[in-house]
């Protein structure tokens, strides 16, 4: 992108660091606020099958932060041989526990779990990862309900960083049921006003259509694969991907890169997010409000009966 002089200006950075730390301070507040009110923590249960390194340290990552904001949480482990009834059982005693506000299952579950099954066990008023498919049906019918946590913060990454949706073009490319479909649901939303497209492995004249988008959005799972010349000057462009590249100086060996050849399209685009540090601390932040949410829905329930 040229500036009024004619020179090349790079893309504003879109911090999903400062963003998702003034979400998770809100949420925090707002926490306080509740229990001042005489009301107790909110509750969020995670439960995490097997010994998925990668899985263990999300899970970490979400209890520390859930401490931060004054949330109670625990997570319930139990071994990768565990049953699918078992577990469906786990989750039965969670929905009929008063003190339990959310749940969380940490996906992937093992092969012989079936992830759809023990997603629908859930109660949708405790489904605070948005992945129920009463959760999925409420948000595309535009009716209350949790959003899952990536997609809400793609949202509130747009609107803090004053990124105009009404009417704009949104091209996502994924189409997947935890980013792709229900971004897609939410930038439709009476508000966001996005006209949306949703590109896919099959979609043809993928490079031609992400072109048309005032907002790029990513979600693919393959390092790189936006470039420059996929890229409309000016555009806002979320990297949601998280791949892994061999990297012989880093300790680890690897190091996280996103979907977006981050240095090529800085050159093009208006804002972009960096991965990591861009949508990836939201969708912990999101994570918060929709337990402090679920706390706060489920207390006027109970008044109300
Ligand atoms: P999925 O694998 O479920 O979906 C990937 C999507 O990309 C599919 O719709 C697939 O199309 C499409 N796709 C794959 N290859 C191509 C291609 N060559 N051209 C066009 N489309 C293609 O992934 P997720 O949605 O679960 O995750 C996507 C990425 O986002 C991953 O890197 C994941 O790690 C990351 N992620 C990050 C989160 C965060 O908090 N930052 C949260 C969730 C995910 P098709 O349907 O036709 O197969």
């Amino acid at each position: 992108m040229l500036d009024d002089n004619g020179h090349a200006k790079l893309a504003k950075l879109i911090d999903g660091k400062a963003i998702s730390r003034a979400v998770r301070s809100e949420v925090a507040e707002e926490t306080q606020r509740w229990t001042q009110d005489g009301h107790r923590p909110p509750y969020l249960a995670v439960v995490l099958v097997g010994d998925d390194p990668a899985s263990a340290s999300y899970v970490r990552g979400k209890a520390r932060a859930c401490g931060e904001a004054g949330i109670n949480s625990d997570t319930i482990t139990r071994d990768t041989s565990i049953a699918q009834d078992e577990l469906i059982g786990l989750i039965s005693d969670l929905n009929d526990d008063d003190g339990v506000d959310g749940i969380l299952v940490q996906l992937p579950l093992p092969d012989h779990v079936d992830d759809d099954a023990v997603i629908r066990a859930i109660a949708p008023e405790k489904d605070v990862d948005g992945f129920h498919p009463a959760s999925a049906g409420a948000l595309m019918i535009g009716q209350p309900g949790f959003v899952s946590a990536t997609p809400a913060g793609i949202v509130e990454l747009l609107e803090r960083s004053e990124i105009e949706t009404r009417g704009k073009h949104a091209v996502i490319i994924g189409r997947s049921n935890i980013v792709g479909k229900p971004l897609a649901n939410l930038l439709l939303r009476r508000g966001i006003d996005c006209t949306v497209t949703v590109c896919h492995s099959r979609t043809q004249d993928l490079p031609g259509i992400a072109r048309q988008a005032d907002t790029l959005v990513a979600a693919i799972g393959r390092a790189g694969f936006v470039t420059a010349d996929m890229v409309k000057p000016g555009a806002a462009v979320i990297d949601v991907g998280i791949n892994r590249v061999d990297d012989s100086s880093r300790e680890r060996g690897y190091r996280l890169v996103g979907d977006v050849d981050f240095d090529g399209v800085s050159q093009v685009a208006g804002y972009i997010t960096p991965v990591p540090g861009g949508v990836g601390p939201m969708t912990i932040a999101m994570l918060l409000r929709n337990t402090l949410d679920a706390a706060r829905s489920r207390a006027q329930v109970a008044l109300a009966d």
